[in-house]
């Protein structure tokens, strides 16, 4: 049946205006879903009865499964999740200074092919549902509403490419955001791609203020190219031409992801590479420590280092990711694997 978290408050206010009632309806319906987090339309007390048997007729209340949870001694806990047809997920939360994040996963699988990443090691089975990326939120807050806490932070870094599942993380989006709801800012909310242009400009377009950021890597086309199967289709210039339309239309920063893989993109040369490319940019550069796959492995930290220096010295915006979960698999893709790959 059709979950009623696939439904934006613009959909559901279409449904009950469909039935001649009012919009106030929804906001009823949202409270109940995301604030008091109900379980069965039957607990919405302030709906009469026939109401709620008519939304149990036509939704349900969904609920994602818990297959496995790690936890890691940093408070990092990896969630991994069933869906209905049994296509595992998973999710991670993360605990800030400043709050919890929560990294969501779009797709089951990915199809973008970047060599470096485990992510992309089983292929796109099928994007998921906007109620499917709801859940993993709301499932990760309930459990941190027992200890007074919630979600505050979103990023749609986990397994998959958002913006090659559009339609559905755009309905996410506007979910989580809105206010009487799960109330997740949309400045604390990050969409990361790998670089399908057309959807940066169509992205650039879209109202809520989250930020964007790419998956870069690469400063230069033949590399880029070899290590990442988009940059053949979308190129670093038809890349920056995006950014740029999108930086001057929303006038929002983005942030450039830049993994650092041993003797691969981390020499001064690709450091002042980057520098020459993004230098005139409302940008700034994220350095990603690399969990080592079995063919790629990790710059030492001695030319983590170097790299760094190099950026700030010619004046770019950088900052250097810490580590979380180290020791529970944290690179996205990894924890799913191992239960695919043991039941195999
Ligand atoms: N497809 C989107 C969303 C996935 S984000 C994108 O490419 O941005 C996942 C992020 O984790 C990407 O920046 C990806 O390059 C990075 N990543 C992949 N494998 C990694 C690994 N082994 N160690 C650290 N980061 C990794």
């Amino acid at each position: 049946m059709n979950s009623i978290y696939n439904y934006s408050r613009e959909k559901l206010d279409t449904y009950f205006l469909n039935k001649g009632l009012t919009k106030y309806r929804s906001t009823q319906v949202f409270e109940a879903l995301y604030k008091q987090q109900v379980k069965d339309f039957f607990e919405i007390t302030n709906l009469k009865i026939e109401l709620r048997e008519e939304l149990s007729k036509d939704f349900s209340i969904s609920s994602l499964d818990v297959v496995r949870e790690q936890r890691s001694i940093d408070g990092t806990i990896k969630y991994l999740f069933g869906l209905e047809d049994k296509v595992l997920i998973e999710t991670v939360l993360m605990k800030h200074n400043y709050g919890y994040s929560v990294c969501i996963t779009t797709q089951a699988g990915c199809n973008m092919g970047c060599s470096f990443c485990a992510s992309g090691l089983i292929k796109k089975q099928r994007n998921l549902t906007t109620a499917e990326m709801v859940l993993q939120v709301l499932e990760v807050d309930r459990r941190l509403k027992e200890e007074g806490k919630r979600v505050s932070h979103i990023v749609l870094m986990g397994i998959g490419e958002p913006f090659d599942n559009y339609e559905n993380v755009i309905e996410f989006l506007k979910i989580v955001n809105y206010p009487k709801g799960l109330q997740i800012g949309s400045r604390h909310i990050t969409v990361s791609t790998c670089g399908i242009v057309p959807k940066i400009y169509e992205f650039a377009e879209f109202p809520l203020q989250v930020n964007l950021a790419i998956s870069l890597h690469f400063a230069d086309d033949v590399k880029r190219s070899k290590y990442m199967k988009i940059n053949k289709a979308y190129n670093i210039k038809d890349l920056m031409d995006a950014l740029d339309y999108y930086i001057e239309k929303t006038n929002r920063r983005i942030t450039f992801e830049y993994i650092l893989l041993k003797d691969i993109n981390d020499t001064l040369e690709d450091a002042n590479n980057l520098v020459e490319l993004i230098k005139n940019k409302n940008a700034y550069v994220n350095l990603i420590p690399y969990n080592d796959t079995n063919f790629f492995m990790r710059s030492t930290k001695e030319q983590t280092l170097k790299f760094y220096d190099y950026l700030k010295k010619n004046g770019i915006n950088v900052t250097l990711r810490k580590e979380q979960g180290h020791d529970i698999d944290a690179a996205c893709g990894q924890l799913r694997l191992k239960e695919v790959r043991c039941k195999a």
